[in-house]
């Protein structure tokens, strides 16, 4: 605001893109060297944003990450250059929403962060319509089987066949939201999903190995 009231409208629009104006906050979390706040044009793309954070924690790869927030659809590598703007990043397939980009490394286990996610809007369903309390109540136990190794035969089919039934159904932005970790993330990672017919998704990808803080033992006890 005070960057806006010194120096007029014209100079905040003369950042960003042409339909992206101006400059604002990009939250950068999770496995990147140094997490924060970067203020920055509107149209800087993730590979800018991380280089500013700097880079990826030491010996480690980007796996996925979210352009705003978990209830946005979830990019990988292949998104890294695409300009961070409102009409780029719907064009890919997503949504710039918050801009609280979560990055994920490697060692992190796609079904156990989307199965996180499942349980935070189940969680938070108020109950109000039929599709958001139904659905996803039944998306969290079939996360949670798959997270445990314990997936069935048509479990993934039934994954996606539950968010379309979400999708444009429900009466607020939560219940579309619910969807977009789960349809994005077997989009991008299926194989992840068909291992959770056999596999723990802490076996595939020991937890201990993501972890950002350890614990002292003195401040447990
Ligand atoms: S979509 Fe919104 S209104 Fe409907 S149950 Fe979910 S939280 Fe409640």
């Amino acid at each position: 605001m005070p960057g806006i009231l010194l120096n007029g409208a014209s100079w905040f629009k003369s950042m960003g893109t042409e339909k992206s104006t101006g400059f604002g906050i990009f939250s950068l979390s999770g496995h990147v060297a140094n997490p924060g706040q970067f203020e920055a044009p509107l149209g800087i793309t993730m590979r800018q944003l991380i280089d500013l954070a700097g880079g990826i924690r030491k010996g480690h790869q980007l796996k996925f990450w979210t352009p705003g927030g978990s209830s946005t659809p979830i990019f990988t590598e292949a998104h890294l250059d695409i300009p961070l703007d409102f009409d780029s990043v719907a064009a890919a397939g997503s949504m710039l929403g918050t801009r609280a980009l979560q990055v994920f490394d490697e060692t992190v286990s796609v079904v156990r962060a989307v199965a996180r996610w499942t349980d935070f809007y189940a969680h938070e369903s108020c109950g109000k319509c039929t599709p958001c309390r139904e659905g996803t109540w039944w998306m969290r136990q079939i996360m949670e089987r798959l997270e445990h190794g314990q997936g069935l035969p048509g479990d993934i089919e039934k994954l996606d066949d539950i968010c379309d039934n979400i999708l444009g159904r429900s009466f607020c932005a939560l219940g579309d939201a619910a969807t977009s970790p789960i349809t994005s993330a077997i989009k991008h990672f299926r194989g992840e999903f068909e291992a959770g017919m056999h596999t723990p998704a802490a076996e595939l990808f020991p937890p201990e190995k993501s972890v950002l803080f350890q614990v002292k033992e003195a401040a447990k006890a």
